[in-house]
Order: C-alpha cells, then sequence, then structure tokens
C-alpha cells in the first residue's frame, strides 16, 4: 500500500475502536416518566431503569417516609437534578390533578406514566366487607383510571405522543384462592390498558401491560396483612413462600423487582414502539398456564 493508504486505513480502524468503546447513548435521555408507587419495591426499581437510561423521574406515592428513603438512594446514584417526589393518593382526582402540574412545572412535560401503585388485600367472599372490596376498586381500579385519564390530557396537549406501562398482575387474568377483589379489581386494570390502547393509538399513545408474578423480595405488600390473609393456603413462612413460586415456576427462579422494571423499561422504550395493549407476564415461566 502507498504511505498515505495505509495511515488512512489505521486511522479508520483508530476510529471505529473508539466507537466501540463510547459508552451507547441513553436511550430515555430528555424523557420525563412519573411513577406512581414510586416508593415502593417495583416502583423504584422501574424509576432507577429509567435513570439509568437518562429519563428525568417524578415518584408519586403516599408514604413520604419511604419517598424520602428512595429519594435519598437515587439522587445520590444520579442526580438531585433528575428525581422529584410528590405526596399523591391515586384515589384523590385533585391531588393527581395538582401532582401533573408539579410534574411540569418540574421537568415541562410528562412522556411516561407507569402506573403502579398499589395494595394487596383480599378475604374469602363471604367475609369481603364492601370496605375491603371498595379499598382494592379505589385504589387499583379507579386509581390507574384517574392517573391515565390526567396522562391523556396532558399527551393530547403536548402532541408528541407518550406511553403508558401499568404493573397489573396475573392475578388479572387467573383467579387466585380468597382475592376475589383484588383479582377483579387487577382484571379491570388490564381492561382498561386495551380500552385506552384503543383510545390513545391515533394520538401515538402506546399503553401496555406488565403482569409480576409473585415478587417478595422489596415489596411492602408482602410484609403486610396479605401474607395474613393468605395463610389457609399458603401459610406464613415468608422464605418458604418464596420457594413455593420459585419451585412452581418453569424456570425455577424468584421473580424480582428488577424484572419488572426490565419489562416495563421494554415498554416505556422505543424498543416497544410497534407495541399496543399488549401484556407482558413476568412469571419465570408459569406452569399452570401450560397444564390448565
Ligand atoms: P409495594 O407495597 O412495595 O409498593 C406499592 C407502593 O404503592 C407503596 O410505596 C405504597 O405506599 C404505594 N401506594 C399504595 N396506595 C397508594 C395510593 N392510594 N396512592 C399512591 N400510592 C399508593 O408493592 P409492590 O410489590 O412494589 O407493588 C407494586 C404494584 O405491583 C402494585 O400495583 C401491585 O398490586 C403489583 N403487583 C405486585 C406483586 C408482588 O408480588 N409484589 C405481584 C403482582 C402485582
Amino acid at each position: 500500500l502507498p504511505e498515505q493508504e495505509a495511515f488512512d486505513i489505521e486511522y479508520w480502524l483508530l476510529e471505529e475502536a473508539k466507537l466501540q468503546r463510547m459508552p451507547a447513548p441513553k436511550s430515555m435521555a430528555g424523557r420525563v416518566a412519573l411513577v406512581t408507587g414510586g416508593a415502593g419495591g417495583i416502583g423504584a426499581a422501574t424509576a432507577e431503569r429509567y435513570l439509568r437510561e437518562g429519563a428525568c423521574v417524578m415518584l408519586a406515592d403516599i408514604d413520604d417516609a419511604a419517598l424520602a428513603e428512595t429519594f435519598e438512594g437515587l439522587s445520590a446514584k444520579f442526580s438531585t437534578d433528575v428525581v422529584r417526589t410528590v405526596n399523591m393518593n391515586v384515589t384523590d382526582e385533585s391531588a393527581v390533578a395538582s401532582a401533573y402540574s408539579d410534574i411540569v412545572a418540574e421537568f415541562g412535560g410528562v412522556d411516561i406514566l407507569v402506573s403502579n401503585a398499589g395494595i394487596a388485600s383480599s378475604a374469602p367472599i363471604q367475609e369481603t366487607s364492601l370496605d375491603l372490596w371498595n379499598k382494592n376498586m379505589s385504589i387499583l381500579s379507579t386509581g390507574y383510571f384517574l392517573v391515565s385519564r390526567e396522562a391523556f390530557k396532558l399527551f393530547k396537549v403536548q402532541d408528541m405522543g407518550g406511553a403508558i406501562v401499568f404493573v397489573a398482575s396475573k392475578n388479572g387474568l387467573a383467579a387466585s384462592p380468597n382475592a376475589s377483589a383484588y383479582c377483579t379489581a387487577k382484571a379491570s386494570e388490564i381492561h382498561l390498558a386495551r380500552c385506552l390502547a384503543l383510545e390513545g393509538a391515533s394520538m401515538g399513545v402506546r399503553v401496555n401491560v406488565v403482569n409480576p408474578d409473585a415478587v417478595l423480595k422489596g415489596s411492602k405488600i408482602w410484609q403486610g396483612e396479605w401474607l395474613d390473609q393468605r395463610a389457609d393456603t399458603y401459610g406464613t413462612d415468608k422464605d418458604g413462600l418464596e420457594e413455593m413460586y420459585r419451585d412452581r415456576s418453569m424456570l425455577k427462579r424468584s421473580v424480582l423487582p428488577e424484572d419488572i422494571a426490565e419489562a416495563a423499561y421494554f415498554l416505556a422504550s422505543d424498543l416497544s414502539a410497534k407495541s399496543t395493549g399488549n401484556i407482558i407476564n413476568v412469571d419465570a415461566g408459569n406452569k399452570e398456564a401450560f397444564t390448565r
């Protein structure tokens, strides 16, 4: 090779190598996400996943102490510029509207909603009080409606599309013993997501669902009454329960908050640009679904 040409080739190789060493561009850079139940296990893990991809995140929750703790952890890892918190009860119409005003004031808009705030509380049907039924319905069903409605209002004004991810539950598709209120509320979330996918399509708004199986690690749900309420069916030994869920999965693995966050990342990012009205079950492979 003539001397000059050889030099050009080496220079080109150097540039290629440099490119390969450069970190991949952050796929959510400039996006803004509102994560309800953001102080909890799955919500906080999802917020962290989005922050890693360059998003700004507003954590909305009713638990101020947990919000402060999650904020401290995430802002230390990323920056105080990209994380905010708001006390918002998803059942309170005006609190939801005011949280959206806050996020617009802080970050200039919203691109992604993760509707995740939730509880799990149930009983055999003959012992299910109207209060217990309404509690499940108001937080899970009505709460998901209220936060989605505000997101739709904003998405319409912004005219830039948007992505909504519902964290529902495999119990929204499959019946679970002594949990009719929870299962019915979760089923309504899934159907709401499908209706909203249909309504949002012409606006470029995608709405999808992640259905976790039991996520025991980091979840306040499994530290509360849910475990006791299900003692007759599953016992109260949390480690034993984790083992039971692991064993009954095809992959023989526990489902972690980070696994749900990964699906919520896929569904909120451009990786799933052609998906709407769909469900991802994150259950390590549910044998029951195959043997029924
Ligand atoms: P978690 O209790 O750790 O987190 C839920 C968060 O929601 C909490 O921080 C709580 O304070 C908040 N919250 C509750 N009521 C609220 C309200 N009215 N307004 C605003 N925030 C409220 O539980 P998690 O396991 O992270 O659950 C997150 C979601 O995943 C829930 O919707 C739950 O039903 C669903 N899910 C969980 C599991 C599981 O096994 N952990 C399985 C299937 C589905």
